[in-house]
């Protein structure tokens, strides 16, 4: 257990500014998320140095696709989020309450001790919501820097300005999820709010944060060729039409079990109204094999990464840069 950061004593209770949840926390209880809890009339980090899931992997299984190509990296996740997403796949332990399910100690040193034996040139903070986990995420991603690892958040960017600035000294790339573009599928769908993460999106790019989106494509739900474009123009035109974006397949899962996997055309209508909103690299998720997982340079077209599902395959790519015209291809290298 770790004092947490980013809290300030309110009305007898503890406000905590994490996440744009803002929670006002009573002593003895816990906010939204479930780990951290008001002891004392201090707030307090429950899963600091606790990981529920250590994996070695590819970093384009994220997804990063312009970001260290074919890197491995540490993958960590501990329990519970600030969401409440009826179709994550990731429920049994973003959902999960402290004491349900079985937890790792590691220190800083430890995590950094693994991605040396395994190999893995850096870090990605995933699984369950990285955010929550800021104290431990942060202490180790400046320790990791320091030793010449990179790092990376996979998050839903519903994170406040101050810590997300603070995230900025230490993260080098953030996949954020944008699971719509409208607020009524995040109250209901997530039990959250769209504009939030939006504004984190930019930040983080202004920030010179390497930005990524995966917007995963749920039928009936958010894949209407109007808010699919919708999306697209605020990318092109409010954040940064290099942004890759990543229009992932979604298949039945936890409580959206009553919903078919996303048609292959839909994905082909979300590539194709991304290119036309100016997107340069937008990209179908979760089709092994589709030639929308390769990336082509937006200038002249050459394919200068190939891939096969996470395993690049064919890798042109110079230095970020298409070998063929030259074009800058927003690559992290
Ligand atoms: S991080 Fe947790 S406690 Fe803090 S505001 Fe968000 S949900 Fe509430």
């Amino acid at each position: 257990m770790k004092e947490a950061r980013f809290w300030k004593p309110e009305n007898g209770r503890v406000a905590c500014s994490l996440c744009p949840h803002s929670c006002k926390i009573a002593p003895g209880r816990r906010g939204i998320c479930g780990v951290r809890e008001n002891r004392d009339g201090r707030l307090f980090s429950l899963i600091y140095g606790k990981a529920s899931s250590v994996h070695v992997d590819p970093v384009e299984k994220k997804p990063f696709f312009h970001f260290k190509p074919g890197d491995k990296v540490l993958s960590l996740g501990s329990i519970g989020c600030t969401f409440r997403c009826q179709n994550c796949q990731n429920f049994t332990i973003s959902q999960a309450q402290v004491g349900e399910f079985g937890l790792e100690d590691m220190s800083s040193e430890e995590v950094l001790d693994t991605c040396r034996k395994t190999g893995c040139k850096g870090i990605s903070w995933t699984y369950n919501e990285p955010t929550i986990w800021h104290e431990f995420s942060y202490d180790t991603s400046k320790l990791a820097k320091s030793k010449g690892y990179h790092t990376n958040y996979v998050t839903n960017g519903f994170i406040q300005e101050a810590p997300l600035r603070e995230l900025a000294e230490c993260i080098d790339a953030m996949n954020i999820d944008v699971k719509a573009f409208h607020n009524e599928f995040y109250k209901k769908v997530c039990r959250a709010s769209l504009k939030p993460v939006l504004d984190a999106a930019k930040l983080a790019h202004e920030l010179g944060i390497h930005v990524e989106l995966t917007y995963l494509v749920i039928p009936g739900k958010n894949d209407s060729e109007a808010e699919i474009r919708d999306f697209s123009r605020w990318v092109a035109q409010s954040l940064d039409p290099n942004v890759p974006v990543h229009f992932t397949r979604f298949h039945p899962d936890y409580l959206m079990t009553d919903v078919q996997s996303t048609p292959i055309k839909t994905l082909d209508m979300a590539y194709k109204v991304a290119k036309e909103e100016g997107l340069r690299f937008p990209y179908a998720g979760n089709v092994p094999g589709d030639d929308r997982e390769n990336t082509h340079c937006p200038k002249c077209g050459e394919l200068v990464i190939g891939r096969m599902g996470f395993s690049i395959v064919e890798m042109k790519a110079k230095k970020g840069k298409c070998p063929v015209c030259g074009e800058n291809l927003n690559m992290i290298v």
